[in-house]
């Protein structure tokens, strides 16, 4: 899965690589997306989860060769518009909502669904696939089952029907560690990929050994003594109980430091924890490192990552503002550069 940018680690690089790794499939949410990768070179088979908007995109779909995802059934006639033009197969995958209540076509309209396909020249159904809504839930297991269960029975209509679709696919990052019997022959991993799991799996579950594909630094620009009873930032939402020092470190919300981080998160700086004070504007955010030894202008500040014996993981800044560590790695905006770094090469400083 390297929707949403590569949950912000930078979709076109993550892509190359995995695709170097030998890599089946990439899977998007946008059809948008997948033109990106395309238009960078990437040749692998891409899934876009997200189906297609309007007949340009199922055009688009045909055009790069993308594999839609199907979940209504009007988007079968739009394909089939697409095909009766250019006269060539389109394969595409059949996403059948067993109890999410999310995107999918109810288990009711699957009958109707095969008939028009099976009525349709060059329409190939591909894949059949499902989400589930609670695998990371030991305690809603029987839910997991239930959903398992209906998805066997649909496949069994679906052989029934004629068709042998080649992939049969369940499972998302939680679903892969903690439910074998949801592998199906394709996973759709994403958090595991970049070594994101320490929110999002079930606490039992069977997790590979995996750490964090992404770190996230800046560098003090500002080094400042105030004075005690000073109020810092936009409002002065944070006033000094003593004799300070205050560093201001070039990244903000536009970045993807959300605006919530407002006296709520921390850095490290050599090794040493620094809280965020004030409201972290759109450029810019304020640390107070008066008990940082050693601090200096210049320092490298560490947002996600490891400093010396310390960690702050995405999980960790997550759980500071009530989120998952998915939402905050996605927030990563084209503003900060992305440099790539094979797992044994030494990090260069910037
Ligand atoms: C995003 C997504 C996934 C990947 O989920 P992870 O928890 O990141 O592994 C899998 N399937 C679908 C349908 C998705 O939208």
């Amino acid at each position: 899965m390297v929707k949403a940018n590569a949950y912000g680690h930078g979709a076109v690089a993550i892509s190359s690589y995995l695709e170097k790794e030998g890599i089946d499939w990439l899977g998007v949410a946008l059809t948008e997306e997948a033109i990106e990768l395309r238009q960078a070179g990437i040749k692998s088979p891409i899934l876009c989860l997200g189906g297609f908007w309007q007949t340009a995109q199922a055009y688009d779909c045909f055009n790069y060769g993308l594999t839609p995802t199907v979940y209504r059934l009007d988007m079968v006639d739009t394909l089939a518009s697409v095909a009766a033009i250019t006269q060539q197969e389109i394969k595409f995958h059949l996403k059948i909502d067993t109890g999410m209540g999310r995107l999918g076509i109810a288990v009711k309209e699957l009958s109707p669904l095969l008939a028009r396909v099976a009525d349709t020249p060059y329409l190939i159904l591909d894949g059949v696939m499902t989400h589930l809504a609670s695998a990371d839930e030991p305690a809603k297991a029987e839910f997991t089952l239930q959903q398992l269960k209906l998805f066997q029975d649909c496949l069994a209509s679906i052989k029934g029907a004629g068709f042998h679709p080649t992939y049969r696919h369940i499972a998302n990052s939680p679903a892969t560690c903690a439910w074998p019997a949801a592998h199906g022959n394709m996973v759709r991993v994403g958090g595991l990929l970049y070594g994101l799991w320490r929110d999002v799996t079930a606490p039992n579950a069977n997790v590979p050994s995996l750490s964090p594909a992404l770190s996230l630094y800046t560098r003090i620009i500002l080094l400042k003594e105030v004075a005690a009873g000073m109020a810092l930032g936009y409002g002065g939402t944070f006033s000094t109980s003593r004799k300070s020092l205050i560093a201001t470190l070039p990244i903000g919300y536009r970045d993807g430091l959300r605006r919530n981080y407002s006296n709520v998160g921390q850095v490290l700086i050599r090794g040493q924890y620094a809280p965020i004070v004030g409201r972290v504007s759109m450029d810019l955010t304020l640390v107070d490192v008066t008990d940082v030894r050693g601090v200096a202008l210049g320092d490298e500040v560490v947002l996600i990552g490891t400093s010396q014996a310390r960690l702050i993981g995405a999980e960790d800044m997550a759980a500071w503002i009530d989120t998952i560590s998915y939402e905050v790695t996605c927030a990563l905006s084209e503003r900060v550069p992305r440099f790539y770094l094979d797992t044994y090469s030494p990090r260069p400083v910037f």
